[in-house]
Parts: structure tokens; sequence; C-alpha cells
């Protein structure tokens, strides 16, 4: 195993015998599509290219929580990835930056990717919410479903192999369940055709470190899963 392998697993809170060593060494032009009925607004968004769905996300004012954020979240990453990761909203830092992901969870979540031998460039990232809820609260059902449009739109656009729901609203919102999280992990459910495994929020990881084999657990499926190896 290479050291930079072996920190990322480090991350993930499993110990690998070169653990000692490796800390040492790496110590270095849509208008307001709001304003539309929702049958209109769907069908509208559905049908939108990259540009335009961009364009239709920075316009949008449809739950009102664009009132209180920075800027919008579109996403990130490779348009034609094979593996989506969706979160829940955007933080404090990824309303600031305008990319989700990018604070301490976001750091996590690099490597976890990594552990399973991707980088972040390689997979697409995107949230259940394009715009902070205040205070990072949990995002309620009418703005989840309001914003569900322009996540189905990227996952119609991407046509994923694979997606990786991280976190428990992130999971219930896609999967449409309240079932809890530590049910909907270790099973391959389907969106769309598409498998979803689920796994645990980093920023959960990063408040639960006793977790983290969890969640190496459910990347490690979430790869046989992907290689076709799990049924
Ligand atoms: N948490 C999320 O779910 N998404 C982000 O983009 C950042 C933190």
């Amino acid at each position: 195993m290479d050291a930079r392998r072996a920190q990322y697993l480090y991350d993930l809170g499993i110990t690998v015998w070169q653990r000692r060593e490796l800390l040492n060494d790496t110590a270095s032009s849509q208008s307001n599509i709001a304003e539309v009925s929702p049958d209109d607004r769907d069908q509208s968004i559905a049908s939108m290219d990259w540009p335009a769905l961009e364009q239709a996300v920075k316009a949008c004012t449809a739950c009102g929580l664009r009132a209180g954020c920075t800027q919008t979240v579109f996403g990130v990453g490779n348009r034609q990835a094979e593996w989506l990761v969706i979160g829940e909203a955007p933080g404090a830092d990824e309303d600031k930056q305008g990319e989700p992901f990018v604070g301490r969870a976001g750091q996590l979540l690099n490597s976890m990717l990594a552990a399973i031998g991707l980088k972040r460039e390689q997979v697409y990232i995107a949230n259940i919410l394009k715009c902070r809820p205040p205070g990072n609260r949990d995002p309620k059902p009418e703005e989840a479903a309001l914003c569900r449009a322009f996540l189905e739109r990227q996952i119609a656009l991407i046509q994923p192999k694979l997606i990786l729901a991280v976190g428990r609203i992130a999971a219930q919102n896609l999967l449409a369940t309240d079932i809890p999280i530590a049910r909907l992990r270790g099973h391959v459910h389907q969106l769309h055709g598409i498998p979803v495994v689920v796994t645990y929020h980093p920023a959960y990881l990063l408040r639960s470190p006793g977790e983290k084999r969890k969640a190496w657990t459910d990347l490690q499926f979430a790869v046989r899963t992907f290689k076709g190896g799990h049924t």
C-alpha cells in the first residue's frame, strides 16, 4: 500500500501498519423559473443543457433560501463522471466559495474518495439543496422538493453509474423515504435505474470518529456495487 493511500485510510480511522511513519511523512438564459407553474417549471428544467441549468439555479428564488445565502452552490466535478456524490446542502464555507464540500467535511470526503482510488475531480459532487439554509438547519421538505428538478437534471445529464448518498438527509430525500440511515446502509437502492449506496455524512464522521469504520465498509460496498460484484 502506498503512503498516500494509507494516509487516506488513516483519515478514515482505518489503522494500517505504516501509520506512524506515514503520519510523519505526510505531516508536511432562463428568466426566474419560480414564476411559472410547478409542472411547467420542472418540465422546463428537465430539458435544459448545462449552461441553461447553471443559469436557472443562479436565478432561482423559488423557496426563499436564496434571500439568506451568499450564492448558489451548483455542483462541481466531472460532468461525465461514473460516480455522483450527493450531500445535503451548502454550509458556511460552501456558501462563501460557491462549491460543495470545501470545508472540513469536504476534506474528509476527499479522503473517503481517495481511499477507494477516486480523485475529487473524477467524480461529480452535488447537494440536495443549492442554497445554504440559515444556521445550517436541515432542509425543509418543500425546499428539497423545489430544488429537486435541478438535481434530477444533473443526474440525467451526468448519467452516473453509481450514486453515493452521504448522510441521512441526502439518502432520505433521494430515495423518498424516512427509513433511518442505519437501515439504508448496506443495500443497493435504485434511482431511475441507477444504483444508490448510502453512507454517513463526513460531518457526522468528524463528530463521531468511531463510525468511520462503518463508512469504510460502505465505501468498499459501493466499489463492489460499481463493479457489479454485488447483488
Ligand atoms: N455538507 C453537505 O452536505 N454539503 C456540502 O456541500 C457541504 C457540507
